[in-house]
């Protein structure tokens, strides 16, 4: 079994930030702490657990105490855990926090470095700058900690092929082992979606360009291309956001958060005092998944990675179409998207379901 755990406290909201997060009291994070460890009680019980993951939202917000006494409840569950990972922005990171963590059990970081071009950073309402991004990954190794990702973001406003270049590059020189490269989504609602015209946007050829100097740069790190938007040193895959794919089960605890229970999809709602005062510990919505979500589910997630999906599973003719156009391979009993598949994947997933 996989935990999830959701903390989604924020220093102020990013310009581009449609995620279930934002800014609240000392009071709301100790009652929310408070809240999560109930349901860790009720939910984990003897559970063995292979993988837990704190996202948020900024978990370095937190402060120390409530860390304590969150990563005190999770201790004794470590003992099986092969990867535990948080997620750290660069300007809440601190020695204290990396200690703690350590001690805690934590073996591997997600940093949201995002971009090293200040420029861009501050075109999207991000506290941190490069320096102090290079800076955090630095102290994490002083830490001990060497298994440390990197998020990244491309089609920022104000990003040139070049600038994404010089943050691709000098994040692998940084030593990260794990490198999470997704395309920025103009989300309605958000600052930067109402405020669009302000800035300027790569335009499709430039983000072309960006997406093949990512697989280029990557690839002569000796990185492993394995889903759409990770990459690796080959030992280093994401084993909690791997079992996501390939359809692990996994409890999933905090506002909006979700998990998966045998083919089961349950989920918290995610206004934070509703969950903060709820008395009981049951999710706000559950929903049986039927055998063609199943396969719809197989399909999507199987494609996204190097893994693909067994040809039992789609139209074997279809399948040799994409084949022979050049967008994947057969191996063995499985259909594979390549590179030039994965950029058409939404096309060829919807083709295959
Ligand atoms: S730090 Fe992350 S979760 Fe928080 S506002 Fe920025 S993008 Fe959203």
């Amino acid at each position: 079994m996989m935990l999830y755990i959701h903390l989604p406290f924020c220093k102020q909201k990013c310009r581009y930030c449609a995620f279930c997060s934002g800014v609240h009291s000392y009071e709301t994070m100790r009652r929310y702490v408070d809240r999560l460890i109930a349901l860790i009680g009720h939910h984990l019980q003897d559970k063995t657990l292979r993988t837990i993951y704190i996202g948020g939202g900024t978990p370095g917000v937190l402060p120390l105490d409530l860390w304590e006494k969150l990563l005190g409840v999770l201790l004794p569950y470590t003992d099986t855990v092969e990867e535990f990972t948080v997620e750290l922005n660069p300007e809440s990171t601190t020695s204290q926090l990396l200690r703690q963590l350590k001690a805690g059990g934590v073996n591997r970081l997600s940093f949201g470095v995002q971009s090293l071009s200040d420029r861009e950073l501050s075109a999207v309402g991000r506290l941190h700058t490069a320096d102090k991004a290079l800076s955090a990954l630095k102290l994490a190794k002083v830490h001990g900690f060497d298994n440390i990702s990197a998020d990244l973001i491309y089609a920022l406003p104000e990003q040139t092929p070049k600038s994404f270049s010089n943050s691709v590059s000098t994040l692998l020189d940084a030593g990260i082992t794990h490198l999470s490269c997704y395309n920025l989504q103009l989300e309605e609602g958000t600052e930067l979606f109402e405020r669009q015209d302000e800035f300027s946007f790569p335009d499709e050829e430039q983000q072309m360009e960006m997406y093949d100097t990512l697989l280029r740069l990557t690839k002569q790190a000796g990185f492993v291309h394995y889903e759409i938007s990770n990459f690796c040193r080959p030992d280093k895959r994401a084993l909690h956001n791997s079992g996501y794919w390939t359809r692990e089960d996994y409890l999933g605890l905090g506002i909006s958060a979700h998990s998966k229970l045998g083919e089961k999809r349950c989920s918290f709602a995610e206004d934070i005092s509703e969950f903060i005062d709820k008395k009981d510990f049951s999710f706000d919505e559950v929903e049986q998944l039927s055998e063609s979500d199943i396969r719809e589910e197989q399909i999507m997630l199987g494609l996204r990675t190097d893994s693909g999906v067994p040809l039992g599973l789609v139209d074997k003719s279809k399948a040799e179409h994409f084949v022979s156009m050049g967008l994947g391979t057969i191996q063995g009993d499985r259909f594979v998207l390549n590179d030039r598949g994965f950029m058409l994947s939404n096309t060829i997933i919807a083709e295959l379901i």
